[in-house]
């Protein structure tokens, strides 16, 4: 009776762990007819969730019941950089017989990750056709259009009826990565128009697909920047966009569940550089690979902090007459750090997004600096009063406070102004990384803290 009681969202999830441990009950006592219906009845991503829990043991056993196309679709939705160690544990020939039933284009995602030599002895024992077309797409630059474009697209011809247009993509559309447009191809194999399958479904079955095809197409040529073919999605909402050569010959579709994966790596690229990790420091590099990439920039960043530290000494002789403002600086720079590292995310992400034109910009500037005065006198008003009543020091708390306040609207601008200036020098905002802007706002917050300091000296108990 209880269950009654539960929402249908909990009411879901217990059905679905119930059916997870049956499967796993049947996986792990061998009944190989019982696991493949429970198995495959799951949605390939939950399969792939399943297979990635399990032991090598019970893996063996998925390799052994599920046939090579039913493998293959677990293989795709599972994380890329894991893929080539299930590979290794497969029989080779297995192995090779699951790529060869994936869509080209993830068997080259996942070629990308393993070693040359196992990509050619797989290459080898692999389905001729899928081989061949493989090696089509692994000669293509790395992130261009012609590494993500994959060649299983509807083509038809101008002359076609629809009825006949019809017909092919019955025959095509088993293999085809998106049935929802057809490219229109001349004499030539030329690309000179495109319908979708709405306009398809409601043109009359006689005419010719000439007449129904819209002539004004948007492709992108196969050596385009794949940053840039996000871009286009993003302006142009199409599902699917084709790749062509200098010819205009069709080479093959992109679709925008490949663009998704490329917005998430362009963002991962920019944050890196925005902490200071060069966008090549990958997770298995060795230790010392990694940390001569990143030692140049803590090099640069050690020196600037030996010149923050000696601008603390300039004041050596303030500080000795009052050195309770010591317990201050970090209090003060790391509140301009923080600051400033959360107007460059803001900045960078809209830079790279293209969101901004000139008067944006300005909009952007305007904006931080009133957000600076916003959160900065918020800020200074609550240390002053917590100051004031910790340490009893009227002035102390005035002189931290309005610290706060200056080194907050001077951060949150420099977040929003050092990119900008940046993308105008041609350089790439997202290398104004985090680090540099919060040791500048170091420099600048100690100024203004021990400068106030300094000409209050006398009030200061
Ligand atoms: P819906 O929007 O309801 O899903 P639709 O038929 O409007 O269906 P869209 O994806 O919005 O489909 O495409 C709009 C139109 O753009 C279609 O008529 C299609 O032929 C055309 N089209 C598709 N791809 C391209 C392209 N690469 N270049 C130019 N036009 C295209
Ligand atoms: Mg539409």
């Amino acid at each position: 009776m209880e269950e009654k009681h539960l929402k249908y969202e909990e009411q879901y999830e217990e059905k679905y762990k119930a059916h997870w441990d049956k499967v796993y009950e049947d996986l792990s006592n061998e009944l190989t007819d019982n696991f493949r219906e429970e198995f495959l009845d799951m949605h390939p991503y939950d399969q792939s969730l399943f297979f990635i829990e399990q032991s090598k043991e019970n893996r063996m056993r998925i390799y052994a019941y599920l046939s090579p196309d039913e493998l293959a679709e677990i293989m795709i939705n599972i994380e890329l950089d894991n893929t080539p160690a299930y590979f290794k544990e497969m029989n080779p020939r297995l192995g090779a017989m699951v790529l060869s039933e994936m869509p080209a284009d993830d068997a080259v995602d996942i070629f990308n990750e393993m070693d040359k030599e196992e990509v050619v002895s797989f290459l080898t024992i692999m389905d001729k056709e899928a081989a061949e077309e493989i090696k089509h797409l692994l000669h293509y630059e790395e992130k261009t259009a012609g590494s993500i474009m994959t060649t299983e697209f509807v083509a038809v011809y101008k002359s076609q009826t629809t009825e006949q247009a019809m017909q092919q993509l019955k025959e095509d559309a088993p293999d085809a990565e998106t049935i929802y447009y057809l490219y229109v191809l001349d004499e030539d194999k030329r690309l000179v128009g495109v319908l979708s399958l709405r306009d398809l479904i409601v043109a009359d079955e006689k005419t010719k697909l000439e007449e129904v095809m819209s002539e004004k197409i948007v492709a992108v040529s196969v050596a385009k920047d794949q940053e840039e073919i996000a871009q286009m999605f993003r302006d142009y909402d199409f599902l699917a966009l084709p790749v062509v050569d200098f010819q205009n010959h069709l080479l093959g579709i992109i679709t925008v569940d490949d663009i998704l994966d490329v917005m998430e790596e362009e963002a991962s690229e920019d944050f890196s550089k925005l902490a200071g990790i060069s966008e090549t420091d990958r997770p298995n590099d060795t230790a010392l690979a990694a940390a001569k990439k990143r030692l140049p920039w803590l090099i640069i960043l050690l020196f600037l902090g030996i010149f923050t530290a000696s601008l603390i000494g300039q004041f050596e002789e303030t500080l000795d007459q009052v050195a309770v403002l010591a317990i201050f600086i970090p209090l003060i720079a790391g509140m301009a750090g923080n600051t400033g590292t959360q107007a460059l995310a803001v900045a960078v992400r809209g830079l790279s997004n293209g969101d901004y034109e000139n008067q944006g910009k300005l909009r952007l500037v305007l904006r931080e600096a009133t957000t600076g005065l916003i959160t900065g006198t918020v800020c200074g008003a609550v240390i002053s009063v917590v100051i004031f009543f910790w340490k009893d020091d009227l002035f102390l708390g005035f002189i931290v406070g309005v610290s706060i306040m200056a080194s907050l609207i001077v951060a949150t601008l420099a977040g929003s102004l050092v990119p900008i200036l940046m993308d105008r020098l041609k350089i790439d905002p997202a290398v104004a990384s985090g680090p540099f802007i919060t040791t500048i706002n170091d420099i600048i917050s100690i100024l203004i803290y021990f400068g106030m300091a300094t000409s209050f000296m006398s009030y200061l108990t």
